[in-house]
């Protein structure tokens, strides 16, 4: 098991026996988190009806220059369902939609936009590579029927911080709407509503404030949110209509995941307490930092250069020498106390470890540590990939 006693306060230690999640959510969770589940709730009471509206400000608040624009709609569901939500409460039937894919997420938009019957066109980079501003421009300028973009911020199957600023700006700059899956990057990453002007973002409970799963939120422009009446395809996950409600009587509409609820105003606090986005985005630095580091001296590369490394989860590449398995590696990892993430990536092998939750640089020099000792047992000489892979062209 993990040698608990170098952790430092500022972060809790998992319960007796329980592994750290190194896993983009569900996530290790604090103390407080868990112990927020242990009281039942009326959802039609006003003691849980204040928890939602203190929820939905605090939300907002968390973006950078918001002005006051902006409602936070949250959606019973796991991510997934939040995008799926934004995606039919906000693209009338006669928009046309710019996707830009880097991966199993962006893929994932385009597979909801087909379902539900929304026209969409694609830029895709393939597994890794960034979309960038100037091809963007051009498409844009290309096809003026195109009236939404949607980005993913943070593309968790590999890891890469997309530069969404840049999208952002000439999105604006050419008169489109943009739609933006932050899932796995608010609350970490800083975003400025001035800088990155958006329409609509989307986050879940389970990622970066370090909540348990159930639920997801919008952050959408109010004035959009307005005009979105009677679009969607789907009453459930209609975030116009759970809207509405929600300012009438303060209430979901439909069972609302009580505890999680509950669960995710304590993470509120300790996400506030850190010192919100920045202290939260520091402590991911750290730990990605020690991270990298550490497997590099054992001899791992990663899939992608420093510059696109986000603070949220690495992939790493498989060594190339023929004793090593990931299957064999994630036993021996699970043995010591810590759960990694298999890869996501289509044309080479990679695994992933995430640098979120309730984890610290110490706890991440003990990940690093575990690894070293996985790589003996396996006998694994030296954790280089093949030297075909893809060098990080970025
Ligand atoms: C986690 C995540 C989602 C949602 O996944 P769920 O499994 O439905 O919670 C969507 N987009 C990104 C970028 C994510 O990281």
């Amino acid at each position: 098991m993990v040698d608990q006693s170098h952790s430092n306060n500022n972060v809790s230690t998992p319960l007796c026996g329980e592994p750290y999640l190194l896993t983009p959510g569900p996530l290790s969770t604090a103390a407080q988190v868990k112990q927020a589940m242990l009281k039942d709730w009326g959802s039609w009471d006003d003691d849980f009806r204040a928890m939602t509206r203190e929820m939905r400000t605090a939300i907002v608040d968390m973006i950078e220059d918001h002005a006051n624009d902006y409602e936070c709609v949250p959606i019973q569901g796991s991510g997934t369902f939040v995008v799926e939500a934004m995606l039919g409460t906000l693209l009338p039937e006669n928009s046309h939609t710019l996707v830009l894919m880097n991966g199993a997420y962006g893929k994932r938009i385009a597979q909801t936009l087909s379902r539900i019957g929304r026209r969409h066109t694609t830029i895709d980079k393939g597994d890794y590579l960034p979309p960038r501003a100037d091809e963007v421009e051009a498409t844009l300028t290309q096809d003026p029927t195109i009236t939404h973009v949607v980005v993913v911020h943070c593309e968790t199957s590999s890891g890469i911080l997309n530069p969404i600023e840049e999208i952002a700006t000439v999105v604006a700059a050419t008169g489109r709407k943009l739609l933006i899956d932050s899932m796995s990057a608010f609350g970490a990453i800083a975003i400025s509503a001035r800088k990155t002007p958006f329409t609509a973002l989307v986050s879940s409970a389970n990622k970066c404030i370090e909540g348990t799963p159930g639920f997801g939120f919008a952050i959408i422009r109010k004035a959009d949110l307005l005009n979105a009446e009677g679009n969607c395809h789907s009453l459930s996950l209609d975030l116009y209509d759970q809207w509405q409600q929600m300012e009438r009587n303060g209430q979901w509409r439909y069972t609302p995941p009580t505890h999680v609820i509950a669960a995710f105003t304590a993470a509120l606090d300790l996400h506030r307490n850190e010192g919100g986005v920045c202290g939260r985005f520091n402590r991911y630095t750290q730990n990605r930092d020690t991270l990298v580091s550490g497997m590099k001296k054992l001899g791992f590369k990663t899939l992608l250069d420093g510059r696109w490394l986000s603070p949220i989860i690495v992939t790493f590449l498989n060594p190339a020498d023929k004793n090593f398995s990931f299957d064999h590696f994630y036993q021996l990892m699970k043995s010591q106390g810590f759960i990694i993430y298999p890869g996501k990536l289509t044309e080479v092998d990679s695994f992933r470890i995430g640098c979120i939750g309730q984890l610290n640089s110490q706890i991440m020099q003990q990940v690093v540590d575990a690894a070293a000792h996985s790589l003996n047992k396996l006998q694994v000489e030296h954790a280089g990939p093949e030297t075909s892979h893809p060098d990080a062209v970025l």
